[in-house]
């Protein structure tokens, strides 16, 4: 039998590719709301970063998240993001 494939997402920050699981979703809702989906289950525009400060703040020089989300993303946002991150994940 063959082994099902986890479905693979590309980290917006580093560019390494990691299944949806290792990876938490940044998603914009219809009132242009950001926010950190950390089921996966939120609807809207998504993008995939690594639950990691180093590839927050990657994504924060490099503004992926404007590209992403085609608009203006306020950098308060990626404080917002970094510090999500840092009361859900364990280390
Ligand atoms: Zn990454």
């Amino acid at each position: 039998m063959k082994k099902k494939k986890a479905p693979l997402r590309k980290c917006i920050g580093c560019g390494q590719q990691f299944s949806k699981k290792e990876l938490v979703r940044i998603v914009k809702d219809k009132e242009n709301n950001i926010a950190v989906d950390f089921l996966g289950k939120a609807h809207g525009r998504g993008a995939y970063v690594c639950p990691k400060e180093e590839c927050i703040e990657k994504i924060r020089k490099s503004k992926a998240l404007n590209r992403a989300f085609s608009m203006e993303v306020k950098n308060e946002i990626y404080d917002i993001i970094i510090d999500e991150i840092r009361k859900n994940v364990a280390k």
